[in-house]
């Protein structure tokens, strides 16, 4: 492993950096794949593609006038919450896909995936949740990460 510090190389059971002093030991964090960076991407994409693709189609069905087929009322009370749902997805889509990014809160990436497909854009949502579960590893936990990997970029 490195010295998180330093950059210095040393054996994987080093406490201290031999180099520079620096405590190193549970400090390294997981490696990191490019895995998660793509499930991240796609679950960001997902909500902005979801941001713009699910008004469309409302608004082209209510120009085709699809939806004063129905009950206005009954729409109203249909759609109003459906949106309040949409948007917290999209949210928690964006938050968990930052979330994956950063390699942090497991349950956050997870959650954001699944809102990402829930939010419309399914196949990307999908693809986001296999490749976190995928990654499961490269997510810091609250204990201390293994030794002996190298610390990644940050
Ligand atoms: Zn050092």
């Amino acid at each position: 492993m490195f010295c998180t510090k330093c950059g210095g190389e040393l054996p994987p059971e080093a406490v201290f950096c031999r180099f520079c002093g620096t405590k190193v030991k549970g400090e390294t964090l997981p490696k990191r794949s490019p895995k998660t960076t793509i499930a991240g991407i796609l679950d960001i994409v997902a909500a902005a593609l979801s941001l713009i693709i699910v008004p469309v189609y409302f608004l082209v069905r209510a120009l085709e006038g699809g939806l004063h087929t129905y009950n206005r009322a009954a729409a109203w009370a249909i759609l109003v919450p459906l949106s309040v749902l949409w948007v917290a997805g999209i949210v928690v889509a964006t938050v968990g896909g930052v979330y994956t990014l950063r390699r942090e809160r497991f349950g956050w990436a997870i959650a954001g995936a699944v809102c990402a497909t829930a939010a419309g854009i399914w196949f990307l949502g999908l693809a986001a949740i296999t490749l976190i579960s995928l990654s499961r590893d490269e997510f810091r936990r609250p204990a201390a990460a293994p030794a002996g990997q190298i610390r990644g970029l940050v």
